[in-house]
């Protein structure tokens, strides 16, 4: 998902000053023992420290003090506890969260990109307990198996990591296989469009299955492809957001049988220690920042915790790759330019940095405002009085319908040679390789908030699911005061094989929601800029064009129009993946296939960033998953290391 524009922001601070002040009213009510916001004297040692307290983290961490109660571990997280916080609990809050004022928050701000215009990309993050998992739209999507078997990297093919992703669900939904889902993980999956607006649903399901698109029995099967389907949720049945921290942290820390598992929040890892080639510990320093950006906000006392037998990096894909550069490990010339001393030369920290890219564009709609999330964007219903009345409306997620779709051959062939070389290299061998995803909102979400939202409108988002457009991010400095460069990357391949991409889930979305019976015409701001005259220009309009009728006829200047607009509106899908990726070092790599840090004893990383590659959908299952598959492998070392004794 992408930022949210500032106007928006602004009013949903003003709605949600009330409601954040009262309780979830989901929470245990007893306090979570082992969460400080100070660090207590007895943690300033520990066996494992665990630096982010984000969603592969917290699962990390959680397993790890069930496998080993004698050792004692720590997670430092750089925001705050999300216990019984209601716009954590609460679905439809992750709107809110994504504010650029919110404190749950972390922003990453980029660098001017001549290839998007000279634009500047935010890309958002999480940063409370529960990390991504805690604020994100709660879409529940599963990595293709052709996509892990891709990575070629021992024990992480997907027959290795099925078992895991079963493991961490309870999938609710009777239509699902044992062979394919979990039914007794700790998370909660509620299923097909449940907490949802149905009409706008059906209505695309039918449209989508009219250009050819059936409705999918199970989309997240990790083989199937060219279908739509309701998404499906990190939900439970009472309507309440399922998180990391929620599912696996708070719990163990609730039970009275945890004592060796403890929490420290608002609390940047600065650094880990690294002595005669091991990890020893790490730096910290108190995160006084309120507003979420990542310049200014930390203090300058810094103190150091030790860790007897190993520091896992679990701070996301921008923030790890930061931790080790400031460790000095990374590239040596990156290091030596932000005056830090290299104890590893790994080049590859802090590449390969690869993102879900793409566009929200937005419609003119014919359904009653109770049937969309509007009101509580352009103020008509507040979400402090939805959640006093139990609206239902709260478990709401926004995000609808999903899909996984590639171009047929002719399409491919139409798109140019170097396009279609790039297909066969990409896309050739795999058949069930997911090339492009488009989602429908049940409501307006798009960077270009009318100032009067008097119109319905809904959005619809489409990314790549596969990009070949590659970034970076890099620390600029050793401290906290030095913003990182990122770079994005967005559209700089060069066989313009994502651009090409875009324009075409462009065309597809378009031919499918002019024929949905409350359509009602583009909302031209979020549309590109066609010549006059054209047969793709925005209309509006009483109602759908009749299902056969002809597609729109695209010019080689409305294509451009198309590419410009795509150049002009590329936005992150909060999706990436890979700047601390697994692979020999001279691939490139950080990691072996243990998550060791090359060249460092007793440090790991345990996130997204370890993926080599995205993996064709959106990524929270694939950051629950390396968190139980990490904690399996560390526990298995360490009882290698008990048996031995
Ligand atoms: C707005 C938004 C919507 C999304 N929607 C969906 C969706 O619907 N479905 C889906 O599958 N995925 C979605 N995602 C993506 C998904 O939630 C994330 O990719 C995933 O949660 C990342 O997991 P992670 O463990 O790698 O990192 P994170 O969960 O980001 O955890 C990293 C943690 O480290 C902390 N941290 C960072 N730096 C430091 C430091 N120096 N010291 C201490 N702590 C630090 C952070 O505060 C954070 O808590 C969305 C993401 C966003 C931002």
């Amino acid at each position: 998902m992408a930022a949210m524009p500032v106007r928006l922001n602004v009013l949903f601070n003003a709605l949600l000053f009330v409601p954040l002040l009262i309780s979830s009213g989901y929470s245990n009510p007893e306090r979570d023992m082992g969460i400080y916001t100070e660090l207590p004297a007895h943690l300033s040692e520990v066996d494992v420290i665990v630096a982010g307290g984000g969603t592969a983290g917290c699962v990390f961490a959680s397993r790890l003090s069930d496998a080993h109660p004698e050792l004692s571990i720590l997670i430092i997280e750089r925001g705050s506890n999300n216990d019984d916080d209601a716009a954590v609990d609460n679905p439809l809050f992750w709107l809110t969260n994504v504010m650029t004022a919110s404190s749950r928050m972390l922003i990453y701000h980029g660098a001017d990109e001549p290839q998007i215009g000279n634009r500047a990309v935010d890309i958002f993050t999480g940063s409370v307990l529960g990390g991504g998992s805690s604020i994100n739209c709660m879409a529940y999507s599963r990595a293709q198996s052709g996509a892990m078997d891709e990575w070629r990297i021992p024990g992480w093919g997907a027959k290795d990591l099925w078992p895991y992703m079963k493991k961490i669900e309870t999938y609710n939904d009777k239509s699902g296989s044992p062979d394919i889902h979990g039914y007794d993980g700790p998370l909660q999956i509620t299923g097909n469009g449940a907490w949802g607006p149905t009409r706008l649903q059906d209505e695309v399901l039918k449209a989508a299955a009219g250009q050819g698109y059936p409705e999918a029995v199970d989309l997240q099967d990790m083989d199937t492809v060219n279908a739509f389907q309701r998404c499906h949720r990190y939900i439970d049945s009472q309507g309440k957001r399922q998180n990391a921290a929620h599912a696996y942290l708070h719990p163990r820390l609730k039970d009275g049988k945890h004592p060796n598992l403890h929490v420290l929040t608002q609390h940047h890892v600065l650094r880990a220690l690294i002595e005669g080639g091991k990890a020893v510990g790490v730096e910290i320093v108190r995160n006084t920042d309120a507003s979420g950006t990542r310049s200014g906000g930390s203090s300058t006392d810094k103190t150091t915790v030790g860790a007897r037998k190993m520091v896992a990096v679990t701070a996301g894909n921008f923030g790890s790759p930061q931790i080790l550069e400031r460790s000095g490990v990374g590239d040596s010339e990156v290091l030596a330019q932000a005056g830090i001393e290299t104890a590893v030369d790994l080049p590859g920290v802090g590449g390969n940095l690869q993102d879900h890219l793409g566009f929200f564009t937005s419609y003119l709609s014919g359904l009653p405002s109770n049937e969309t999330y509007n009101g509580i964007i352009n103020g008509s219903v507040s979400l402090h009085d939805m959640l006093e009345r139990h609206d239902k409306k709260i478990g709401w997620t926004a995000y609808e319908v999903t899909s996984r779709l590639r171009p047929s051959d002719s399409e491919v062939h139409r798109m140019g040679r170097k396009f279609e070389a790039a297909w066969k290299e990409d896309f050739g061998r795999d058949p069930t390789k997911t090339a492009a995803v488009l989602a429908t909102y049940g409501g307006y979400y798009s960077p270009n908030l009318p100032t009067n939202l008097s119109n319905e409108l809904f959005s619809v988002a489409g990314f790549v699911a596969y990009p070949r457009s590659r970034g970076s991010i890099h620390v600029t400095g050793p401290s906290f005061s030095d913003a990182p460069r990122l770079v994005t990357g967005y559209l700089n391949d060069e066989s313009g094989f994502d651009t090409q991409l875009m324009v075409w889930m462009y065309k597809k979305q378009r031919e499918m929601i002019r024929r949905m019976p409350t359509y009602r015409g583009e909302y031209c701001p979020d549309h590109p800029s066609f010549p006059e005259g054209s047969d793709a220009a925005c209309v509006t309009v009483d109602g759908p064009v009749p299902e056969d009728a002809p597609d729109i006829k695209y010019t080689a200047g409305d294509d451009k129009a198309i590419e410009a607009w795509c150049r002009k509106v590329v936005a992150s899908h909060s999706h990436s993946v890979g700047t601390c990726k697994m692979g020999s070092q001279q691939e490139g790599g950080v990691l072996d296939e243990h998550l060791n840090v090359h060249g460092v004893q007793g440090l790991k990383v345990v996130d997204l960033s370890i993926a080599p590659s995205t993996v064709q959908s959106n990524s929270a299952n694939l950051a629950f998953t390396i968190g139980e598959k990490a904690a399996d492998i560390v526990s298995g070392e360490f009882l290698g290391e008990a048996n031995r004794i």
